[in-house]
């Protein structure tokens, strides 16, 4: 799939995605949760570590500011059954833009192992952080949602 370049300079970003750093082959902001600081750039990749940040001091996944109450997370759908989200709580307003920006790069993207046909977006007023019990299995942390209020399906 080639990339529309056109529909997603077009997508309206939140002013505070818009300052991050933009990933120069692919003129999107880098997540903040995808920075590992070192200089490498990995679209869809979780960070462990700041993904954990995100978490324990409520800031935004994508954009890297602080949350207000109510908090989404974003996933495959699978991962909405499961209650088992691998991307870190973001604003509403950067989920909206993130699903309207990354997916069409045609890549894995917002922490996917791979493309995702049918994404979720689900809006709740607390979480849970799950870090990995053992160092064997998968290594990554999950969030789950305690206090749904909105629960939708996107297509990819
Ligand atoms: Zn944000």
């Amino acid at each position: 799939m080639t990339v529309d370049r056109d529909a997603r300079s077009t997508v309206p970003l939140p002013a505070d995605l818009a300052d991050r750093p933009t990933d120069p082959r692919r003129g999107v902001p880098v997540p903040f949760v995808s920075d590992a600081e070192d200089g490498t750039v990995e679209i869809g990749r979780v960070v462990k570590k700041r993904a954990i940040r995100c978490a324990l001091s409520r800031i935004c996944g994508l954009c890297g500011i602080s949350l207000e109450w109510g908090v989404t997370f974003v996933g495959s759908a699978e991962e909405a059954e499961a209650n088992a989200f691998h991307y870190p709580p973001l604003h509403r307003g950067c989920a909206e833009a993130a699903l309207r920006l990354y997916p069409a790069l045609g890549e894995p993207v917002l922490g996917q192992p791979a493309r995702v046909d049918t994404w979720a977006l689900v809006v709740t007023g607390g979480f849970e952080l799950e870090r990995p019990a053992s160092r064997q299995g998968d290594q990554r942390v999950a969030f789950h949602a305690n206090a749904v209020s909105e629960d939708l399906r996107l297509p990819g």
